[in-house]
């Protein structure tokens, strides 16, 4: 007699995918049109087919630790072609902010963040943060002395320190432990679809997979296969790169201040400047060009994550411009207000990084490192691996 399996569908997780916007997923009937058309779907686990299923399943487990959906680039290439309408492009990136929020600690702050009524008071909350420690300590002052506008002296470097310091490092922490339970997971589903006999990661081979994989997510070489929405790429890498300029000057600002003491502000011929003024000049028109190109696509979904994630970067970006311009303008009460909205931002990128769509970098990182990972161990390591992992059909 065969054996039989009972589906329990997870159906407060199908309503969470619907909400995220992948509600599509019940026009599908399975022709498998999608997973021929996806040029970044590997010819041994071809998606996006089954996990348009898993969804309707309500397979949350599987699809939690499911690395196919983070190969998928919401390129739209599928969408266009489905013949019910069923955009599993979207469906594919709501079931992706799901695992986000699943994996992030504390959960009540992944339900913040996604929830739009939350939003005033995440923004209170920084403020607060700001005023409270900062008053008491006297190290925020609204009437700093000098002619010219200083930031430091209306809000103390040692109070940014104080705040964001061990903010990031709580972070990095709570960050730390999602992407090692997803990472432990996604092995797990690897070890019960027999795709490994070892029950544990090797970390060694691992991290050798995620040397070899980064190159390839440097290039974004997976965008440029995609033929619908090819110019995403663009904007994504100015982001991407925006983002980087802007984390490595913060960090060097950060040892010079710390290690040698040296204070800011530094001149606009000083080349940190320079990487700080390009870093964002590349993050404020990479956000440009992704609203115009949501604004754009009526037929994409565009759900509050989205546009939390485009409002966080185009803030971050233009407060931090607008603070150096009033700065360098000596417009003292416009620059000290202006640093205090910067500040907000900052906050939102390291307190939600985990739970927000930020997250994606990261999840997409190890998911990636993670198959190319595997398809090492399935077929053994290859001297000369191509910088992706996913194995494409013939003739793409
Ligand atoms: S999503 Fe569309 S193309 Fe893909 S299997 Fe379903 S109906 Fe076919
Ligand atoms: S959106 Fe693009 S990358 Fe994602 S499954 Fe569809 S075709 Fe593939």
């Amino acid at each position: 007699m065969e054996k039989q399996h009972l589906v329990e569908p997870d159906l407060e997780f199908i309503a969470q995918v619907m909400k995220q916007g992948g509600d599509s997923f019940k026009n599908c009937y399975q022709c498998a049109t999608c997973s021929v058309v996806c040029s970044l779907s590997p010819d041994n686990r071809p998606f996006p087919r089954k996990e348009m299923l898993a969804v309707s399943w309500g397979l949350k487990a599987r699809l939690l630790a499911d690395p196919d959906i983070w190969l998928c680039h919401q390129c739209g290439d599928c969408s266009a072609r489905c013949p019910r309408g069923a955009a599993p492009g979207d469906v594919l990136a709501a079931v992706r902010s799901c695992v986000i929020s699943e994996y992030a600690t504390p959960r009540f702050w992944a339900k913040a963040v996604n929830d739009p009524g939350k939003l005033p008071w995440l923004i209170a909350l920084p403020v607060l943060i700001f005023l409270v420690p900062g008053l008491l300590t006297g190290l925020l002052d609204f009437t700093p002395s000098g002619d010219a506008v200083v930031h430091s002296k209306f809000f103390s470097t040692w109070l940014v320190d104080m705040i964001f310091v061990p903010l990031a490092a709580a972070m990095l922490i709570s960050f730390g432990a999602s992407l090692r339970k997803f990472l432990n997971d996604m092995h797990r589903n690897a070890v019960m679809e027999k795709r490994t006999d070892d029950a544990d990661i090797d970390f060694t081979g691992f991290f050798r997979a995620l040397i070899r994989t980064l190159p390839g997510i440097f290039r974004h070489d997976n965008f440029s296969k995609c033929s619908e929405n090819r110019e995403r790429a663009v904007s994504h890498l100015m982001v991407f790169f925006g983002f980087g300029g802007l984390f490595i000057t913060t960090v060097v600002i950060f040892i010079l201040l710390y290690v040698f003491q040296i204070h800011g502000p530094f001149s606009q011929l000083n080349p940190l400047k320079w990487l700080a003024n390009i870093a964002g000049v590349l993050l404020i028109t990479g956000a440009v060009l992704m609203i115009k190109k949501r604004l754009s696509q009526a037929d994409r979904k565009t759900v509050y994550g989205d546009w939390y994630l485009i409002g966080l970067v185009s803030g971050l970006g233009i407060s931090g411009m607008l603070t150096e311009i009033t700065r360098l303008a000596n417009a003292a009460g416009l620059s000290y207000s202006l640093y205090i909205v910067h500040l907000v931002f900052v906050f939102h990128l390291i307190a939600f990084l985990p739970c927000s769509k930020f997250a994606h970098i990261a999840y997409r990182t190890v998911a990636m490192a993670y198959t190319r990972y595997i398809q090492e161990k399935e077929i053994g390591e290859p001297e000369n691996q191509p910088d992706t992992p996913v194995f494409s059909r013939s003739g793409h």
